[in-house]
C-alpha cells in the first residue's frame, strides 16, 4: 500500500455478496417509499435500504408533516401511493387537516410505523441503519450497489437500482451528470412551554418593550424568533463541513435567543425546545441529466407528454402553492432515466428538471409520483429484459392505471392528449434562473 501526505491507496479487497434481488431502492423517503412499494405490488424482488433508522426522509427527520400537491388548489387529483397512504393512515386517526384540494397533513410517528407495515405487506424487503454507498458500475450499466452497516462492507446486486436518495448520491457516483444549485436550508426546531396568555397581555401593555426584547432575540438569531423557520443561504449540502456548520450555528444560536427570551420575556420562563430535526431540511440538491429535463415552462404551460407517468397539479411559487390554479401537466418517463445510464432511474427531489421547476416537483406527492413510476417501469424493465430506457411506454401506462395513478380522464382530455412530440433534450437543466420568489415555507 502507498500513500503520502496528501493520499492513501486503499488496498483492493473481495466484498461479499450480501444480496441479490431484481430492483433495489435507496432510500426511504416518499420517493424511495413508493417506488419500494410500486416494484414489489409488480412482483419484483425488491429491496429499500435507509442509512437512518426510520423511514419517511423529510416527512419524518425534518417533521415535514403536511403532504402537498394533491390537488389543482380547487379539487384532490393525486391518486395512487398518494391516497394508499392517507387511507393507511386515517385507520389510525394519523391525518388531519385535509383541505379542499385534497391536501392533509400526518402524525410523523405513526407514519414511521405504517410506512414498513405497507412495505412488508407487499413483499418488499427493507433494510435500515444503511448506508447506500457506490454503485457497482459495470460498463455503462449500474448492477448493484455497495452497502455499509454495522455488519461492515457488502455489495448488493441488482437489475434495476432506483435512487431515491434526493442527492442523487447513487447517480452521481456513478458519473452521471447532475447540476447542484442549492435552495435554503432549515432546520425544523420546535418550541413549547410558553405563556401565550401573560405574552400577549405584556405585548398589548407594552409594546414597544416587547418589540424591543424581540428585535434583540431575533438578531441573536439569524433574524427569526425561536422556533420560527430560519433560512441558511447557499450551502453545499454535498459537503460535510458545511452541513456541520449549519446544524451547529441553527441550535447554537435558537438556545442563545431562547435563554435571552426566558429571562426578559413574560410568558416565555418556560419555554423549551422540544424537538429539533434529526435531519437537515434540504430543499434542492443535486438534480440528474435525465433523457428529457422538466422546465418551468412545461408546468406553467399545463404541457401534456406521450410518456406521461403522472398527471400533476401543483405549483409552488413562494408561499403559494396553487400558483396558478388548475394546473394539468405531466411528468414524463424520460425525467427519472439518466441521460448516459443504464440499470438505474431516479425519483423525488432529484429527478431530471431545472432549478424552478424542481421546487414543485420536490413537494411530497410528486416524489411519490415519480416513485410510484420508477418502481413499475424498473419491475417492467426487469420482467422484460429490457433496460428500463426500452421499455414500451404504453404498458408502462397501463401498469401505473392498474395502481391507480391518475393519468388523465375525459373530462381534462385524457391520457396523454394533446401531448406533443416533446423531444429529448436538457435545454435549462443547469440553469441560472431567478430563485424561486421568496424563500419557499415548504
Ligand atoms: C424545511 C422543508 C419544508 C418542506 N415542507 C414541505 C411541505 O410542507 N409539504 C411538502 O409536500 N413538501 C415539503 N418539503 C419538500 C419535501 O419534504 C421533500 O422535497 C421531499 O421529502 C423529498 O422526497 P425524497 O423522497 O426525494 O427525499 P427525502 O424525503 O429527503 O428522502 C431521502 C431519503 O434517502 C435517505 N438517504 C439519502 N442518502 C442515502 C444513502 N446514500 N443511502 C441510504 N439512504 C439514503 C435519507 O436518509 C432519506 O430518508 C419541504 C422541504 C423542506 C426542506
Amino acid at each position: 500500500m502507498v500513500s503520502d501526505s496528501c493520499s492513501v491507496v486503499e488496498a483492493s479487497r473481495c466484498i461479499p455478496v450480501s444480496d441479490s434481488v431484481d430492483v433495489l431502492v435507496a432510500g426511504m423517503g416518499p420517493a424511495g417509499i413508493a417506488a419500494a412499494i410500486a416494484a414489489a405490488r409488480e412482483g419484483a424482488r425488491t429491496l429499500v435500504l435507509e442509512r437512518y433508522g426510520y423511514p419517511g426522509g423529510m416527512i419524518t427527520g425534518s417533521h415535514v408533516v403536511a403532504v402537498l400537491g394533491v390537488g389543482d388548489g380547487r379539487k384532490p387529483r393525486a391518486r395512487g401511493i398518494t391516497m394508499d397512504v392517507r387511507e393507511r393512515l386515517e385507520r389510525f386517526n394519523a391525518v388531519t387537516g385535509v383541505t379542499a384540494s385534497g391536501d392533509y397533513r400526518v402524525d410523523a410517528e405513526v407514519f414511521k410505523w405504517q410506512a414498513l407495515e405497507m412495505l412488508d405487506e407487499c413483499g418488499a424487503r427493507f433494510l435500515l441503519h444503511t448506508m447506500a454507498c457506490d454503485p457497482i458500475v459495470e460498463g455503462h450499466r449500474v448492477a448493484g450497489v455497495f452497502i455499509e452497516n454495522k455488519n461492515g462492507r457488502s455489495a448488493v446486486r441488482s437489475q434495476v437500482a432506483i435512487d431515491c436518495t434526493a442527492d442523487a448520491d447513487l447517480a452521481f457516483r456513478a458519473g452521471c451528470l447532475c447540476a447542484d444549485r442549492t435552495h435554503d436550508v432549515s432546520l425544523v426546531i420546535q418550541i413549547n412551554g410558553v405563556d401565550n396568555g401573560a405574552f400577549q397581555a405584556f405585548e398589548k401593555e407594552f409594546p414597544d418593550r416587547c418589540r424591543s426584547i424581540m428585535e434583540t432575540a431575533r438578531a441573536q438569531n439569524g433574524g427569526v424568533m425561536p422556533g420560527a423557520q430560519r433560512y441558511f443561504r447557499n450551502v453545499d449540502i454535498t459537503d460535510a463541513k458545511a452541513l456541520t456548520r449549519v446544524e451547529r450555528e441553527a441550535r447554537r444560536d435558537c438556545f442563545r435567543s431562547l435563554y435571552f427570551l426566558r429571562e426578559n420575556m413574560p410568558g416565555w420562563a418556560d419555554a423549551r425546545v422540544s424537538h429539533t430535526g434529526s435531519q437537515l431540511g434540504v430543499r434542492q440538491s443535486r438534480r440528474v441529466r435525465g433523457v428529457y429535463t422538466v422546465t418551468d415552462e412545461d408546468l406553467r404551460s399545463s404541457r401534456h407528454f406521450r410518456d406521461s407517468v403522472a398527471r400533476l397539479s401543483s405549483y409552488l411559487n413562494g408561499y403559494k402553492l396553487y400558483d396558478p390554479e388548475g394546473l394539468d401537466y405531466d411528468i414524463p418517463y424520460r425525467c427519472l432515466v439518466p441521460e448516459e445510464m443504464d440499470g438505474l432511474l431516479v425519483a423525488g427531489r432529484c429527478v431530471s428538471s431545472d432549478y424552478l421547476a424542481c421546487n414543485s416537483l420536490r413537494l411530497i406527492v410528486p416524489c411519490f409520483a415519480t416513485g410510484q413510476a420508477a418502481g413499475v417501469a424498473a419491475a417492467l424493465a426487469v420482467r422484460r429484459k429490457v433496460p428500463p430506457r426500452g421499455l414500451e411506454i404504453s404498458e408502462l401506462q397501463d401498469s401505473l392505471i392498474g395502481q391507480n395513478v391518475y393519468l388523465g380522464d375525459e373530462t381534462n382530455g385524457g391520457m396523454g392528449a394533446g401531448a406533443d412530440a416533446a423531444p429529448n433534450g436538457h435545454p435549462a437543466w443547469d440553469d441560472d434562473g431567478p430563485d424561486p420568489d421568496v424563500p419557499g415555507d415548504a
